[in-house]
């Protein structure tokens, strides 16, 4: 998935093309990496299933196995490959989700989900890692606080203000140093990603919160990640003393005009619309419901 360490990634690249040197000999081979297996603890649940679970803490990844023993050892010559084919159809869609619900919620997660079966067994597989949206500089991690907007845009490029303007606060919990990402719209076609916030419920008027039941992808409202201006400076809203390091991503996004009316009608001059929660964007249909 395409995430905001994008931008840690760049400046990764610039600093190790300035560190490169030429090697002739190759690395001598690290030290071996232990082979060892976390202590598997077994449960069994009231509907039968059995959870074997093995935890390491020092990996951000969470990877859940559901295994069914029914697999191609059941199928008669005349239904080969029926096993697979179905397991391979659980992730097209069940009762309450179907593919691209089931293939969203996994990937706003930053995770993948596979399913298929084997000689003993069918299996569904779901890898995700559990932080939540952050930007990484220079090695320290900024955490995602919330994200809002601006009409007309706060930032003008080479004197010219776009018509809204999209600010992504991040904080680094350890210092307290902050970190905006800033994409500038002008008005064109419209945007997919605006278009999920309106349809979330976008809050009655500047100053509320939203909070969104359904977990939205920032990185789906960001532009190149890679071509920004950056400055450090300061918060546009009280408290503006803190330290900021502002990146304005230098390719706009568009809007259409319906999309710039339904937020400008909120907006008057300024509004805040989403928080982040644990890296997930929260909503609620009534606009004050802090329901975490
Ligand atoms: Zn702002």
């Amino acid at each position: 998935m395409y995430r905001l360490r994008i931008l840690n990634i760049i400046v990764a690249i610039l600093f190790s093309a300035v560190t490169l040197i030429a090697q002739e000999t190759a690395p001598l081979p690290g030290p071996p990496k232990s082979g060892q297996i976390p202590p598997v603890h077994d449960k069994k649940l009231a509907n039968g299933l059995t959870v074997a679970a093995g935890e390491r803490h020092t990996i951000p990844l969470v990877t859940v196995q559901l295994l069914v023993k029914s697999a191609a050892s059941d199928e008669d010559i005349a239904h080969a490959g029926l096993a697979d084919m179905t397991a391979s159809l659980l992730t097209k869609g069940t009762r309450t989700r179907n593919a691209t619900q089931i293939a969203e919620a996994i990937e706003a997660l930053g995770g993948s989900i596979s399913s298929g079966a084997g000689w003993n067994t069918s299996t569904v597989s779901v890898t995700i890692t559990p932080e939540g949206p952050e930007l990484v500089l220079n090695g320290a991690v900024y955490e995602l606080q919330q994200f809002h907007f601006h009409a007309l845009s706060e930032h003008a490029v080479h004197g010219h203000r776009g018509a809204m303007e999209q600010h992504a606060v991040f904080k680094n919990l350890k210092d307290g140093t902050m970190a905006v990402v800033g994409v500038i719209y002008e008005l064109g076609p419209k945007s997919h990603f605006l278009d999920r916030l309106i349809n979330a419920g976008l809050p009655q008027k500047s100053g509320d919160e939203t909070h969104s039941g359904h977990s939205i992808d920032l990185a789906d409202g960001l532009t190149d990640t890679a071509a920004y201006y950056t400055y450090a400076g300061s918060l546009t809203t009280p408290p503006c003393s803190e330290t900021v390091t502002w990146f304005v991503l230098k390719h706009p996004a568009t809007l259409s005009k319906a999309q710039f009316e339904a937020f400008n009608h909120i907006l008057g001059n300024n509004f805040r619309p989403l928080q982040a929660r644990n890296g997930r964007v929260v909503r609620s249909t009534a606009g004050h419901d802090h329901d975490d």
